[in-house]
């Protein structure tokens, strides 16, 4: 096992009711920003939850930040922030929301062109507003993380950003608040939450029992329970045990001391950025291209993962790690995530610009081995078709 220091500091309150223990978690004289997106909270309720807890509190509401948050969209909030000399940001909403929040957050204190923030991958934050979340939507961990991903259109840029400045003092989930997701969202949020998992397990050993167990027991977790809130959105274990794997998959404790590859994400943030897929849906396709690329380097855990995961035992080890390859495709499938770039009428003819965008942002070593080239993501892209 690697060396590594951890320090978990979001309090997390759990369960069904617990947007009413807001006062317990905001101070009472807060200046306070609500920030959500398009308006899912409105109609499931949560919004008139948050509002009834925090009566007596100085609130006010800024809506309308998408899915992929913009800078521009962000910067009109920083203006509202200003404006109202707001002091705590509540986020209410799913990762986009709440990664909005933490851009708004750093750039309403921060001294020079906020993009720095994102460029700079967070290095030039040194303060931030406090902030704290109601999670909707269980997927990206950023509940309980120090990252952000921003988007900028002006120029189709797509970066993440991470600062412990940022890092929410709190994190609301309640899984009843998820029943409302869009069978879409749902996807969305299972294959999210796995490829975390496989992003920080999926690499090579370092004998590190507790934290591959850990991502193994989150793997087993999605596998059972996502296709059961497709089919059964009501169901609150399924929902609960959902939302606690994927917070646990990207809170930093799976991820202490193992080495981490995140060539998925990396290739994945440009398709969304040039093509406007899901985030998820562009980790589904990349997966198993990468899987396939990185067969030679990932060999010991993906014969583990094969074994452990998918329960596959016979064959020759280039088949059994096909078969556990094929298995993955299958079950992001029956989740109802394509896993090709030709599922979504997408012929190939971008790759030459996705490289290009990598090269510009710096990715020109990935992986666990940093031996990934822009020449490795442009095949990565290329077998994804
Ligand atoms: P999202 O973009 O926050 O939300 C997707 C959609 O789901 C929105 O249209 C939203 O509607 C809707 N929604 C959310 N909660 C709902 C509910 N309870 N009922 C009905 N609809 C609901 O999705 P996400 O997957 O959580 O976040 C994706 C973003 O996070 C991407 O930009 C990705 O790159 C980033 N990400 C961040 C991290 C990290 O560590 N920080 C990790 C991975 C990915 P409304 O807008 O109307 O609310
Ligand atoms: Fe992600």
């Amino acid at each position: 096992m690697n060396n590594f220091s951890l320090h978990l500091a979001t309090k997390v309150l759990f369960g069904e009711g617990q947007i009413a223990q807001l006062p317990t978690v905001i101070p009472s004289d807060a200046r306070v920003l609500i920030t959500y997106g398009g308006g899912s909270i409105k109609r499931n309720g949560v919004l008139e939850q948050v509002h009834n807890a925090l009566k007596g509190y100085t609130l006010f509401e800024f809506g309308g930040i998408e899915p992929n948050p913009t800078y521009e969209t962000l910067m009109k909030a920083v203006e509202e922030v200003h404006n109202n000399k707001i002091d705590f940001l509540l986020s209410v909403g799913g990762g986009s929301v709440l990664d909005g929040t933490k851009f708004i957050a750093a750039a309403a204190d921060y001294l020079g062109e906020p993009w720095e923030i994102v460029t700079s991958r967070g290095k030039k934050v040194t303060k931030a507003i406090p902030i704290g979340s109601v999670l909707t939507l269980p997927a990206t961990g950023s509940e309980m993380n120090d990252g952000a991903v921003i988007s900028r259109r002006e120029t189709g840029d797509k970066q993440a950003f991470m600062s412990e400045h940022v890092l929410p003092k709190f994190a609301i989930l309640d899984p009843v608040t998820t029943y409302s997701l869009p069978p879409r969202q749902v996807a969305n949020g299972v294959v999210d939450a796995f490829i975390h998992t496989i992003e920080q397990y999926l690499t090579y050993p370092v004998n590190a029992k507790v934290q591959d167990r850990f991502a193994e027991g989150l793997l087993l977790t999605l596998i059972e329970e996502g296709p059961k809130a497709l089919k059964d959105p009501e169901d609150y274990a399924v929902r609960a045990n959902i939302m606690w794997s994927a917070t646990m998959a990207l809170n930093g404790l799976i991820g202490a001391g193992v080495p981490q590859d995140w060539t998925t994400h990396m290739l994945g943030h440009e398709l969304t950025a040039m093509h406007g897929l899901d985030h998820a849906q562009t980790l589904a396709i990349i997966l198993p291209a990468v899987m396939r690329a990185k067969k030679q380097q990932k060999r010991e855990k993906l014969l583990q993962y094969a074994e452990r995961v998918w329960d596959i035992r016979c064959g020759t080890d280039d088949e059994r790690i096909e078969a556990a390859i094929v298995a993955t495709e299958q079950f992001f499938q029956q989740m109802g995530a394509p896993t090709r770039l030709s599922d979504y009428q997408l012929d190939g003819s971008t790759i030459p610009a996705l490289v290009k965008k990598l090269e510009e942002h710096g990715m020109t070593k990935l992986g666990e081995r940093q031996d990934i080239t822009l020449a490795d993501s442009q095949k990565i892209y290329q077998s994804a078709i």
